[in-house]
């Protein structure tokens, strides 16, 4: 299951275009199979269900196609300019982006409204992908866990099993800057318990690095402890680069 493999997840953020995207993905149907590697891609909700019709569905390369975010709550209604778990749902999509820092960065995302998307995109049957990961300033202060274990905390009580989230320090993400190996493995240890503290022991755990993640650095990065994967921003956009890091994840 997905729950044992590596994950691999490109977020497009606001790229790509028609033509470009068909091309990438094209190429990326081409890829061999990957046993060990759950390959995502996700582009702008626009392109979800091109990127589902291009994607071949193979059952053991299968790409998913992620959303980078949902609407907080309804199924349909009135509601203008939201698009629904379900209508994802409908176009493909398996595995949401819940929380990324640009989104509360740019659109005041917090905890409370996080939670009601987790919750959404769970009553469909998806699965959230949680961002969280400190400031610069967070870290500076020494209060990078307590930043994280605080955006943790909207797992608390959920009726599911699967948990999946990205640390991405926010001082990474786009800036060349990747965290070292010992702030990695230090942080998704500390992430790895406070999920089985929060949720249980029969928990399934799949915890991916972000933050200028590249074709030279994933190999390093994929051999830290608790590292099931990566959310690569950037570098996904280029064929060649983002299946580098999905060569270096097997
Ligand atoms: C991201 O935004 O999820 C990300 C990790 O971006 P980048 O790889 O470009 O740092």
């Amino acid at each position: 299951t997905i729950w044992q493999q590596k994950w691999v997840v490109g977020n497009w953020k606001m790229n790509g275009q028609l033509h470009d995207n068909n091309a990438l993905v094209h190429k990326l149907r081409s890829l061999p199979a990957a046993e060990r590697v759950c390959i995502g891609i996700s582009p702008p909700t626009v392109y979800l269900l091109q990127a589902h019709n291009a994607v071949q569905i193979v059952l053991d390369n299968k790409i998913h196609v992620c959303a980078q975010d949902v609407s907080r709550f309804a199924d349909k209604g009135a509601y203008t300019g939201e698009v629904s778990a379900e209508m994802l749902k409908d176009v493909g999509v398996d595995i949401v982006l819940i929380g990324h820092s640009e989104r509360s960065l740019y659109f005041n995302e917090k905890n409370d409204v996080q939670r009601q998307k987790i919750e959404n995109v769970l009553r469909v049957g998806l699965i959230p992908l949680l961002c969280v990961g400190e400031s610069l300033k967070e870290r500076e202060d020494g209060r990078e866990k307590e930043a994280v274990a605080y955006q943790l905390s909207v797992f608390k009580g959920l009726k599911t099993q699967n948990f999946a989230v990205a640390y991405e320090p926010v001082w990474a993400i786009g800036t060349g800057k990747v965290a070292t190996k010992e702030q990695i493995a230090d942080m998704h240890q500390f992430i790895y318990n406070e999920i089985l503290s929060l949720c249980g022991n029969d928990a399934n755990i799949r915890i991916l690095y972000g933050g200028s993640v590249n074709d030279k650095n994933a190999a390093d990065i994929f051999s830290v402890p608790h590292v099931d994967g990566a959310l690569v921003g950037g570098a996904s956009l280029k064929y060649e680069s983002f299946t580098a890091i999905i060569h270096a994840a097997q």
